[in-house]
């Protein structure tokens, strides 16, 4: 009888680890469509979070910055918190959130990026994860409450959310090929469907994860395999050493990494709303490739992100492998005129269409996201 047990016990675990194995594998990305001009061989877009901004501390980090040229993406948060820990304090904007942004810039923001204990998340803590015992789990483990999606909150939004926002950071991973990882973003998730379209990014929260995400190896295989990395970082976090006399100098790993990377022409550094962009542009592609369409009809918002994007032919079928030069990419425009199809603006949304995460995806996103929350705690 005991025998029996431990040997139940024992293929129960091994099926468990498999079952595991076979879900946190990531599988090559299978497009033709690459969000990134054919002369890049990769896209990197960071995002600045706003967290422990200083504009003391972040000086140095912006003067590299802009010295090598390089776009990024700036968050800010709407509203001061007048009871947070100065310390934690980032750069905000005491002003009527959404609203105000577009008067101040011209245009809306185009990503929402939720935080630990930011009551107006929706679906967020507990709830992003799925099945009832991981739901469990986590909320033992972890406080703060998320009323976005909860009705009759006053902070209560969701129903307006894909009027202000197109796109939501989700999970997140210590994997520098964030694409790779979630190859369906930005994706709807048919669990929370009024919410605006989800995205996943890599980790390079301080100074000393980012020069790690950001090694040679790393953005070596990020070329290789034409991937995308969506990085969320804190310039305001650990990027500088404090001296003892009071100087300032940015770390030397966070210099090397942005002085090679920056300096390295095969990388596009694109801001994380326009590459999301590009990604939505490409799916529209891909669905009208799939479904043998002759014509395509983007958003009018989109048609900016057309400029950007390379197509290898040779991964196409039928009359839409047509290779324009022989190259093994090229520009989107040029290879639509080769194969003759007609492209158009028209009256549809970023969101009419939008891709679904499948099950195994977001399963593999999560278990890299709590993996990576082991291995280096995020809150
Ligand atoms: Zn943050």
């Amino acid at each position: 009888m005991r025998r029996r047990i431990v040997v139940v016990a024992l293929i129960v675990v091994v099926a468990l680890v498999l079952w595991t194995a076979f879900l946190m594998h990531v599988p090559a990305r299978r497009s033709a469509f690459y969000p990134f001009p054919a002369d890049r061989q990769c896209a990197i877009s960071v995002t600045d979070d706003t967290d422990h901004f200083q504009f003391a501390t972040v000086d140095p980090v912006y003067a590299l910055v802009d010295s090598l040229g390089l776009r990024l993406t700036k968050t800010v948060w709407a509203f001061d918190a007048p009871d947070a820990d100065p310390a934690s304090v980032g750069l905000s904007l005491e002003l009527e959130a959404y609203a105000v942004l577009e008067e101040m810039t011209g245009e809306r923001p185009k990503i929402e990026i939720f935080h630990s204990y930011n009551q107006e998340a929706f679906y967020w803590g507990s709830d992003r994860l799925p099945g009832p015992v991981l739901r469990f789990l986590h909320g033992v483990t972890h406080r703060g409450s998320f009323e976005g999606a909860t009705e009759g909150s006053p902070y209560y939004w969701v129903d307006i959310a894909r009027s202000l926002v197109c796109y939501v950071r989700a999970y997140t991973t210590n994997d520098i090929n964030t694409l790779a990882l979630n190859p369906s973003m930005p994706y709807e998730d048919p669990s929370t469907p009024m919410a605006p379209l989800w995205f996943a990014s890599s980790n390079g929260r301080i100074g000393e994860q980012f020069a790690r995400l950001f090694s040679e190896a790393n953005v070596e295989s990020l070329k290789e395999e034409r991937g995308v990395s969506i990085v969320y970082t804190h310039f305001g976090a650990a990027f500088v050493e404090e001296r003892p006399d009071g100087a300032r100098p940015l770390r030397k790993d966070v210099r090397e990494a942005l002085v090679r990377c920056g300096n390295d022409a095969a990388i596009a550094f694109v801001p994380a709303g326009e590459i999301l962009d590009r990604l939505r542009v490409i799916q529209i592609f891909e669905d009208a490739v799939d479904r043998g369409e002759r014509t395509v009809g983007l958003p009018r918002d989109l048609t900016y992100a057309l400029d950007a994007i390379s197509v290898d032919p040779a991964a196409l079928h039928g009359p839409y492998s047509l290779a324009p030069g022989g190259a093994e990419r090229v520009s989107l425009h040029e290879w639509w005129g080769a194969v003759g199809l007609e492209v158009h603006a028209g009256d549809v949304s970023v969101f009419d269409g939008a891709r679904r995460i499948a099950w195994r995806e977001r399963w593999r996103m999560v278990l890299r996201w709590l993996a990576t929350q082991v291995a280096t705690p995020t809150g």
